[in-house]
């Protein structure tokens, strides 16, 4: 019986090439040659003015809160159903998170959650498209300018997702992006800082450059301290290649949550939606089984172990962890990641495969 992971990267001779490539003649004036390459590519896959390719997400997320001038004190919102990544640079800049409650059909940010939690202290919300599932641009956006936030999106796991024709990352003061080997592109490690505004990528083209702001002629002469989150030419020679397959990568992503939707479709659970105006990129198939029905997620992810099938439990609320302080009044996060979990989803699964772990699921939700 063949291990079914729970994602792994779709690589191919492209990538295979353009690695090899870098690795043999990507130095000296052609140092920065795929990068280059790799920013223009997604830049233009999202439809936006600016991106800054990273050494991940979470230090693009670092830069990106700094440049809009997070500090000390401030707070920022967030969903309280989340990967810690989203919040520990919160933390680095002496800020805090602010974990709200959720909703329970996109498990994403409550707008009326999130303007119930502003304070004078608020600087930004950051809009997290959980699995795939867009957040409530519209209604966080207007929030965000009747009080003077930042709406800032968070898209590692949204690729492939889009709010009414925008694609998620492209729309709030600047998106971030992750390329670790779990998601649907990949570049080993990797991410992206993409904006539409000329000012923020003027300051954050300097921040990420060790402080050394454009049009410096001064040779090692930092203006300002920076930050070092810079993604390789080895790393982005692979990113070019798949963002050339960016279509083919997020189709079957897509390919595999309708396998999943169509064989589980008759059970008492509910799935990442896809409400009108929303395409979802559907990184993570996620089964919610319905409140009041018998459901032990424990028995079900060992079964999965048993079956050599890698099950993957839903995000715990960042809040119950124990450098944060509880919010048991965030019901629907804390009534939610026990009855949730993911199923494997990358790209080359088969459709026997798939069959395998809606098996394993239908002896566990009935
Ligand atoms: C994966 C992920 C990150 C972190 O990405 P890294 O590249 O590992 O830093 C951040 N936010 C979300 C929502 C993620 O899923």
């Amino acid at each position: 019986m063949s291990r079914i992971y729970y994602t792994k990267p779709s690589i191919t001779e492209l990538e295979v090439g353009y690695a090899t490539d870098a690795a043999r003649h990507g130095w000296g004036e052609r140092c920065y040659e795929y990068i280059g390459r790799f920013e223009n590519a997604f830049r233009q896959h999202l439809g936006v003015k600016h991106a800054i390719a990273t050494s991940s997400c979470t230090g693009a997320l670092h830069m990106g809160l700094a440049a809009i001038g997070v500090g000390a004190g401030d707070e920022v919102i967030m969903g309280d159903i989340n990967w810690i990544a989203s919040a520990a640079p919160i933390t680095y800049l002496g800020a805090s998170p602010v974990f709200v409650d959720v909703l329970p059909d996109s498990w994403c940010l409550d707008p009326a959650k999130v303007e119930a939690a502003i304070t004078p202290r608020t600087k930004a919300i950051i809009a997290v498209h959980l699995y795939g599932n867009v957040c409530d641009m519209a209604a966080l956006q207007d929030i965000a300018d009747r009080h003077g936030l930042a709406l800032i999106e968070d898209a590692a796991e949204a690729l492939g997702s889009s709010w009414h024709g925008q694609r998620a990352g492209s729309m709030g003061a600047f998106g971030v992006f992750s390329f670790h080997g779990t998601k649907t592109l990949t570049t080993g490690e990797g991410g992206m800082l993409v904006t539409q505004d000329e000012k923020l990528f003027e300051k954050l083209a300097g921040l990420s450059n060790h402080g050394r702001v454009r049009g410096q002629s001064r040779q090692f002469w930092p203006d300002l301290i920076g930050f070092k989150y810079k993604m390789s030419n080895l790393q982005a020679a692979v990113g070019c290649a798949q963002v050339e397959r960016i279509d083919e990568l997020i189709e079957a992503k897509r390919r595999i949550f309708d396998a999943y939707a169509e064989r589980l479709q008759d059970l008492p659970l509910t799935m990442n939606p896809q409400p009108a105006g929303v395409v979802n990129g559907y990184w993570m198939p996620t089964i919610v089984v319905n409140e009041g029905v018998e459901f032990d997620r424990q028995a079900l992810l060992d079964a999965f172990a048993t079956e050599q099938i890698d099950g993957r439990v839903f995000f715990w609320p960042l809040s119950s962890l124990p450098m944060f302080q509880p919010v048991p009044g965030n019901t629907v996060s804390y009534g939610l990641y026990a009855r949730a979990c993911n199923l494997p989803s990358y790209h080359d699964l088969t459709t026997s495969e798939i069959d395998r772990v809606c098996g394993v699921v239908r002896r566990f939700v009935k």
